[in-house]
């Protein structure tokens, strides 16, 4: 009796991919004999992703899918597929065909040594735009300065997770998920293996600007108070400067030399000071925002439909 294992592909618009991506799964697991379930998620993209889906599930019942009611972000979309996951251990893979499926093999046989988290560690990533390359590099680094837990670093969600740690995350129902966050936050062993990313298969990054802001900003607040505490450092040194030039201008008085009517100094220090009171703001209200998603207990996601999804277990071959 082999083990099951879950592959979880997140799909926001990869019409262009969906099929590919499912046909070379397909041949790695029947290649190595592996007893699999594919969980197909369908992150509300509204071209032909579902359709391409449905049609892979009709001719294959280990191909699960569950639909979106809409656009809820590829870490909803992955939280969705372990949660109807039910394999002994799951593979979080992205469909445009980045994370090489050709490494599952490895990341199973580092769960078989007795590893609980097994992830893959980018050594050179191929076909990306310096933009990208330089804000994922400086993110992790300013990541890890920030929070209070080691990301390890040049790791997407690309991994492969014990039943252990994924029953552990499933009870994690925070909002504003940062998985890889989440996972190290969990422990257990945890270990890694190296390799080339390579270039998305077709299509284009689904992760605008916008999207990785918010996810940089994820993994910052949801990992981390050290902003506020820096915002308190920053507010003391603020206060000893003003008092230093307080004594300053007392004793330039007490001297007897009259002070310089400095209009600029005076705006450079009101713009300067109401900036960091500004910035202090913002970050208490990212804290504010985001307790108030939590306390309105939204669900991360809301599922349209599924297929396939009672085909439950039982995968040992006909
Ligand atoms: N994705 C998703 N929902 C989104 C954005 C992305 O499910 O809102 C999926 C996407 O289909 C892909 C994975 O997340 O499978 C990673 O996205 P992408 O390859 O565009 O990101 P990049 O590799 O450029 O960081
Ligand atoms: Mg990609």
């Amino acid at each position: 009796m082999s083990e099951i294992i879950s592959i979880v592909v997140p799909m926001y618009f990869e019409e262009e991919v969906a099929l590919e991506c499912y046909n070379r799964l397909k041949e790695v697991m029947d290649n190595h004999k592996i007893n699999y379930e594919f969980i197909f998620v369908n992150d509300g993209s509204t071209d032909k992703t579902i359709d391409i889906l449905k049609e892979i599930a009709a001719n294959n019942h280990r191909a699960k899918v569950v639909s979106f009611a809409r656009n809820f972000g590829h870490q909803n979309a992955v939280t969705a597929g372990i949660d109807y996951a039910c394999g002994d251990a799951i593979v979080i893979i992205d469909a445009d065909l980045q994370d090489p499926p050709e490494l599952i093999p490895q990341l199973i046989d580092k769960w078989k040594e007795g590893y609980e988290v097994v992830y893959a560690k980018r050594k050179a990533r191929k076909g990306e735009t310096f933009f990208k390359l330089l804000t994922a590099k400086t993110f992790y680094r300013f990541l890890n300065y920030m929070s209070d837990i080691d990301i390890p670093t040049d790791t997407g969600d690309f991994r492969i997770i014990d039943r252990k740690v994924a029953d552990v995350f499933k009870n994690m129902t925070e909002r504003n998920r940062f998985i890889r966050g989440m996972v190290t936050w969990i422990g257990f062993r945890q270990t890694y293996i190296e390799y080339e990313r390579d270039e998305r298969f077709a299509g284009v990054t689904k992760y605008p600007l916008k999207k990785m802001v918010k996810f940089a900003s994820d993994g910052i607040f949801s990992f981390s108070s050290r902003p506020l505490r820096l915002v308190t450092g920053v507010g003391f040194l603020t206060v000893f400067i003003s008092i230093g030039l307080l004594l300053y201008s007392i004793i330039v008085k007490l001297l007897g030399k009259p002070i310089e009517a400095g209009w600029a100094s005076l705006m450079v220090a009101i713009s300067f000071f109401s900036g960091i009171q500004l910035l202090g703001l913002g970050i208490i209200g990212q804290y504010i925002a985001r307790i108030y998603d939590e306390s309105k207990n939204r669900p991360n996601y809301i599922v349209k439909e599924t297929l396939n999804i009672d085909q439950l277990a039982n995968y040992q071959e006909k």
